[in-house]
C-alpha cells in the first residue's frame, strides 16, 4: 500500500507502508533512514543541556516536529492526520529517538501520538473529535492524559478526584491529579473521575477538560530525575464544572476506556527510547573502537565488546517485541501480554544499556558534557510511567492464569 498523500508536503507518507516484519528485520528500514535523515537535521537542540538543567521545553523543536507532520501520523484524514499504519509510525518514533537529542521532547511527542489522540479518536463521540482532533494534530493544541493522584498510582481506579452532576447539563470535578506529563503546556486534559470511590471501577467516567475552565488549576511544573524538557506538573479541581458534552463514552466507561487505550499504547510510547538505545549503541562501538589503553582499542578487550554485544541483544529483543506488538495490533489480535513483555523489555534493557554505556565511556560516560550520562536519567522513569514493571509483570503473570 502506498500512503502518498498529494495534498502533503509531509515526509511521513513518501515511503510505501511497512509490515511488522519488514520493520524488524530491517534496523534501517527506508521510512526510518528518512525520517533520520530529517531528524539529523531538525531535532537536534543546539541547548538541550540548559534546558535540560532549566527543566524547559523545547517549544521550536515541537514546532519543527509539527512542521514535519509527526503529529498526524496516526489521525484519520477526516481530522487532518495522515492516517498512517501503526508499524510507520513506530518508524517515525524510532528515529526521533535515534537521531533527535531531545529525550523530552520525544516522550512529550509520544504522549500525544500514542495517548491523548487515540483516546479521542476511538472513544470520544462525533461533536467531541471535530473539536479537538484538528487543533490536536495541527499543534495548535496540546494534550496531557490524567488519571494518577498522589494516593492512587498502581492502583488506578482507587481515585480520590470525583464527578457529581451539575446544573444545566454539567458535571462538577473536584480533587487532585499528580504527575501529569505536559501539564503546563496543555491545552486540553483526558481526565479520570469516579462518582463515588467505593464504587471502584465501575465508577470510573473520562472527561476532556479544557486547560482554561474555571475551577482547574496546574500546578507549577515539578523538576524530575530525566525527561526534564518535557513539562511535569500536578492538578487540582475546585468546584471544576465541566460540559457534559465533554465527557468521553457513557457513565462509568472509564475503566475500560483506560484499560483498551493502554492495551499496546503501553508499549508504543517507548519507541523512541528504542530509537535511543540503537544511537547508544552505535556510539558506544564507535568510542571501543576509537579509545586506546595499553597500547590498543578498548574493544579488543572481551570484556568491553561482550559488555557491548549485551547492548546490541537488548535492543534488538526490544524492538522485536515492540513490532510483535504492533502486527498482532494491526490485525486486531489481542496485544496485551505482549505488550506488556514489550514495555518491561524496553524499560529495563534500556537502563542496563545506558549503564553499560557509561562503563564504557570510563569518566566521559559520567561527566555531563559528553551527553552519556542523560540517557540513564531520561530512561529510568520508563519502568515507572504507564504501569511500573510490576504491575507490567502481574500482567503478564495474569495471562498466564496466575496471581
Ligand atoms: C516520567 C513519568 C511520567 C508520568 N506521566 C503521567 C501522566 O502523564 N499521567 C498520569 O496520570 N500519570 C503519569 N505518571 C505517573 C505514573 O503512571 C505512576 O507513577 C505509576 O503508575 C506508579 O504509581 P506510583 O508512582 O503511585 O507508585 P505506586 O503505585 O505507589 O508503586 C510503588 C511501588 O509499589 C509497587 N506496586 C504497587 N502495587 C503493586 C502490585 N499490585 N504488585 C506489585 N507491585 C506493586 C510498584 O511497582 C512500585 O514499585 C508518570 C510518571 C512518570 C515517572
Amino acid at each position: 500500500m502506498n500512503n502518498s498523500n498529494p495534498n502533503s508536503a509531509s515526509i511521513a507518507v513518501a515511503v510505501d507502508a511497512p509490515s511488522a516484519l519488514e520493520a524488524m528485520v530491517d534496523l534501517r528500514h527506508p521510512l526510518k533512514a528518512k525520517a533520520m535523515a530529517w531528524a539529523d537535521e531538525n531535532m537536534v537542540s543546539d541547548d538541550l543541556a540548559e534546558r535540560d538543567a532549566s527543566c524547559t521545553f523545547w517549544s521550536d523543536g515541537w514546532d519543527r516536529a509539527v512542521d514535519a507532520d509527526v503529529l498526524k501520523l496516526r489521525v484519520s484524514p477526516e481530522y487532518g492526520g495522515l492516517g498512517l499504519d501503526v508499524v510507520s509510525a513506530l518508524l517515525w518514533f524510532e528515529a526521533l529517538g535515534y537521531s533527535g537529542n531531545d529525550a523530552g521532547l520525544n516522550f512529550a511527542l509520544a504522549c500525544q501520538v500514542w495517548t491523548m489522540q487515540p483516546i479521542i479518536e476511538r472513544f470520544g463521540d462525533d461533536d467531541q473529535k471535530a473539536r479537538y482532533l484538528p487543533g490536536l494534530v495541527s499543534g495548535d493544541l496540546k494534550g496531557a492524559f490524567t488519571i494518577t493522584e498522589t494516593e492512587s498510582g498502581s492502583d488506578t481506579f482507587s481515585m480520590g478526584t470525583t464527578y457529581a452532576p451539575g446544573d444545566d447539563e454539567t458535571y462538577v470535578l473536584n480533587g487532585t491529579k499528580a504527575y501529569v506529563t505536559m501539564a503546563p503546556e496543555a491545552d486540553v486534559f483526558i481526565v479520570f473521575a469516579t462518582k463515588d470511590p467505593a464504587l471502584g471501577s465501575w465508577g470510573v467516567t473520562t472527561f476532556l477538560v479544557d486547560a482554561d475552565t474555571p475551577g482547574l488549576v496546574v500546578g507549577e511544573n515539578r523538576p524530575k530525575m530525566g525527561l526534564r524538557t518535557t513539562p511535569f506538573a500536578d492538578l487540582t479541581f475546585d468546584n471544576c464544572v465541566v460540559p457534559a458534552s465533554n465527557r468521553v463514552g457513557p457513565e462509568g466507561a472509564g475503566a475500560s476506556i483506560f484499560s483498551s487505550a493502554m492495551e499496546a499504547e503501553r508499549a508504543f510510547v517507548l519507541a523512541a527510547q528504542i530509537g535511543s538505545m540503537e544511537r547508544q549503541l552505535d556510539d558506544a562501538v564507535a568510542f571501543a573502537r576509537e579509545r586506546q589503553q595499553f597500547g590498543k582499542p578498548i574493544g579488543d578487550f572481551q570484556a568491553v565488546s561482550h559488555r557491548i554485544a549485551n547492548m546490541k541483544l537488548r535492543h534488538e529483543n526490544s524492538r522485536l517485541l515492540l513490532y510483535k506488538a504492533a502486527a498482532l495490533d494491526q490485525a486486531g489480535q489481542p496485544s496485551m501480554e505482549t505488550a506488556a513483555l514489550a514495555k518491561i523489555q524496553a524499560s529495563e534493557a534500556s537502563i542496563d544499556s545506558s549503564v553499560d554505556a557509561i562503563l564504557t565511556h570510563g569518566a566521559r560516560g559520567y561527566v555531563t558534557e559528553y551527553g552519556v550520562e542523560q540517557d540513564l536519567r531520561n530512561v529510568a522513569g520508563g519502568v515507572v510511567y504507564g504501569g511500573t514493571s510490576d504491575i507490567q509483570r502481574n500482567v503478564v503473570a495474569h495471562q498466564l492464569g496466575l496471581g
